[in-house]
């Protein structure tokens, strides 16, 4: 049954945060249509450019979970459901863990009544068995789309074997304009069951992602991150909470 008053509950917090983008950015979508490039860039439906948050929380899970780690928590692997959330707790013990518990009646067990142990990153981005705990917006460009200019830059693709380009294979990718720092924005909320310690372990992570997008290798979406400090307060306890990875 859904509870309106499930549904009204407002969220824990909200961080505001907005990325810059130095160079530029190549957030394709490969198949749409109304451009001349093979991969154009992602756009909101009244033309302003954007960055997924779907990919924003890919890199950030990636980040957290390398974090994590090496603060001594153990952490699931995905993609094989053995060796994740919460399957991995009945055979491995290190993920049998009293803050592995997560306090939620109906995720609490599997159906034979065993309990289900969540390790710190899938109790906030969530597994096929405990919803996400936070949601991450798409970042959003806030210049005007009809003062930027379309920015086709070409590419060839290489034969890596050969170690020569393909006959046949130019193709053309969208970017934002180059060195225009573009700010995109957008928030990352956290539900109200979300974990003390994940804010504290989100703000470390954007520390570590310093580009988004595609063709990161040829110099493009790379960002500098700003956020408003208001937001972005730490409970002194979360960090030491983190600091009891090791130690269960
Ligand atoms: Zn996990």
């Amino acid at each position: 049954m859904v509870l309106l008053r499930d549904l009204l509950q407002t969220t824990q917090a909200s961080i505001s945060l907005t990325a810059f983008i130095d160079s530029a950015l190549c957030v394709g979508a490969g198949g749409s249509s109304g451009s001349l490039a093979d991969k154009p860039i992602i756009r909101a439906a009244d033309g302003h450019l954007l960055i997924p948050g779907s990919q924003l929380k890919g890199r950030l899970r990636h980040e957290c979970e390398k974090l994590a780690r090496g603060l001594g928590w153990p952490i699931c692997e995905s993609p094989v459901p053995q060796s994740m959330c919460p399957q991995v707790g009945l055979t491995q013990s290190a993920f049998q863990r009293d803050n592995y518990i997560v306090e939620r009646r109906e995720h609490k067990a599997f159906a034979d009544g065993r309990p289900q142990h969540h390790c710190l990153i899938c109790q906030i981005f969530g597994n096929p068995a405990l919803p996400s705990r936070i949601v991450v917006d798409d970042l959003v460009c806030q210049v005007a789309p009809d003062t930027l200019p379309e920015v086709l830059r070409p590419g060839v693709t290489l034969n890596r074997r050969r170690r020569t380009a393909e006959d046949q294979k130019l193709f053309l990718l969208e970017t934002s304009p180059v060195n225009v720092q573009l700010p995109f924005g957008g928030y990352i909320h956290l539900e109200p069951d979300c974990p003390s310690y994940a804010k504290a372990l989100i703000l470390a992570a954007l520390h570590h992602i310093h580009a988004l997008g595609g063709s990161k290798s040829a110099g493009l979406g790379w960002l500098t991150w700003a956020w408003d400090k208001d937001t972005a307060t730490v409970d002194e306890n979360a960090w030491e909470l983190l600091q009891m990875g090791s130690n269960p």
